[in-house]
């Protein structure tokens, strides 16, 4: 412990006070969306997966991320090809391709999707009863990845490096979240 720590005693982080700041921390705030409606026309699941393990995922209700996955799959619907995304989004795909080839996937294999719920002004037709990964879409994370322009990105971007930096503090290793 530092000198200083020792003579404020009081300035110590608790664990419960950096607990809450991490929960503060994952909820950005909804005034940052642009509402262009971009996430719920071109979406991907957790990133990279394919809709064959979308569905597999959705139909095993022991798979981790299972209900997620049915949440998912309940509103979005499979574009017919990468090609017909990158007509209106080729900066996204070549972030999400470039991720996935990060992680070592195959980023050919990757589904992107559209909501069957969006309006043509980017408005939600099912607002009042739109899924939960809807309502706290998007969180912070280092694998969220934003689409160019998006309203959330840098303060979700500081968000995720606050929590990293909380949880090193905690003794915990941010790679393994
Ligand atoms: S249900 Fe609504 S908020 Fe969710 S992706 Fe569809 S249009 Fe967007």
């Amino acid at each position: 412990m530092s000198d200083a720590e020792q003579n404020n005693p009081q300035e110590l982080p608790s664990p419960l006070g950096l607990a809450r700041e991490v929960e503060q921390l994952m909820k950005l705030p909804q005034h940052l969306c642009k509402q262009r409606g971009t996430c719920c026309r071109i979406a991907t699941f957790k990133g990279s997966l394919s809709f064959d393990e979308i569905k597999a995922l959705a139909a095993d209700p022991n798979a981790p991320g299972h209900e997620s996955a049915r949440d998912f799959a309940s509103v979005f619907l499979p574009y017919d090809s990468q090609a017909e995304v990158r007509e209106v989004a080729s900066e996204f795909v070549d972030r999400v391709r470039a991720v996935a080839e990060r992680k070592g996937q195959d980023p050919d294999t990757i589904s992107f999707f559209k909501c069957k719920y969006v309006l043509e002004d980017g408005r939600c037709g099912v607002h009042e009863d739109r899924p939960l990964g809807c309502r706290a879409y998007p969180f912070p994370h280092r694998s969220t990845i934003y689409h160019p322009g998006c309203g959330f990105e840098q303060q979700g971007v500081k968000n995720w490096e606050r929590i990293e930096e909380i949880m090193r503090t905690l003794g915990m290793d941010p790679s393994q979240y």
